[in-house]
């Protein structure tokens, strides 16, 4: 299970991004955060992850408040809107990246076959000796998304990973990204700003305005400006 507690966001300029946002997303979920441009979603992803300091407020996984906790340390899968591969290393090389730094790391043997159990879940496999710069958006995707799971995280966290997809991959992946978590069963934060696309892949969907969760409860229920 996830808590954000009560987190509020000033940043160094006075702006008030977050104010007392708080949610709980079960084990297993995968919850959508929605919002236009502007409203903090990323702000509250970087918060999950460690990358920025919450002004007030707590982070728990399953109970353990993170807040002190290194990212790296952390157990999160991030995923960036920009895939942010590693554009001289290889698919196959990218994948086994994290799991060769860091105090748990493996052998190499080790973490090529871990990757390559990964890269068969999201069905890459064929791609594994090319590099990033000559695969599409869509294949960069499911890359990315490869990486953030090898390391078998806690918390998997997606900024709006479809954003640079055009509208016919956008549908696909988003159904692909819904399996796999689901296989997995990984806890996962999904930021988007389209509501068709969080309508049609979330558990609970918390919809943000301007640092406030405005609404906070599963699809059906929700009630959205047409
Ligand atoms: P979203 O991801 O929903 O587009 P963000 O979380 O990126 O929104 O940003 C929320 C608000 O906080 C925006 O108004 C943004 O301009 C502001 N903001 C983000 N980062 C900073 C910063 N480092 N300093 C000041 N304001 C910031
Ligand atoms: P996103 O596309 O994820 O919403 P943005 O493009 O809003 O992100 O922000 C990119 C970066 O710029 C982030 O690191 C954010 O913290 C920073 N940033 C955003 N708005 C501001 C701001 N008003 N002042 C300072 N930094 C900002």
């Amino acid at each position: 299970m996830l808590e954000v507690i009560d987190i509020n966001k000033t940043f160094d300029n006075g702006f008030e991004a977050l104010k007392a946002i708080d949610f709980t997303i079960e084990k297993g979920d995968l919850v959508c955060l929605l919002g236009p441009s502007g409203c903090g979603k990323s702000t509250i992803l970087n918060i999950i992850a460690g990358l920025l300091s919450p002004t007030k407020g707590d982070i728990k996984f399953d109970g353990r408040s993170v807040v002190e906790v290194e990212p790296k340390d952390r157990n999160i899968g991030f995923v960036f809107q920009n895939y942010a591969l590693y554009p001289h290393m290889t698919v196959l090389e990218n994948i086994m990246f994290p799991l060769t730094v860091g105090p748990k790391k493996k052998d190499k043997a080790e973490a090529q076959k871990i990757a390559e159990e990964y890269m068969k879940l999201t069905n890459i496999e064929e791609l594994a000796d090319k590099k990033p710069g000559t695969l599409s958006g869509g294949q960069q995707q499911r890359v990315a998304i490869t990486r953030a799971l090898v390391q078998n995280p806690e918390v998997l966290l997606l900024d709006e990973p479809l954003s640079n997809l055009d509208a016919r991959l956008r549908l696909k992946i988003r159904e692909e990204i819904r399996r796999l978590v689901k296989e997995v069963g990984i806890t996962t934060v999904f930021v988007t700003h389209d509501q068709e696309e969080a309508l049609s892949i979330s558990d609970k969907i918390i919809l943000l305005n301007e640092g406030v969760v405005q609404q906070d409860d599963d699809p059906q229920n929700l009630y959205l400006e047409p």
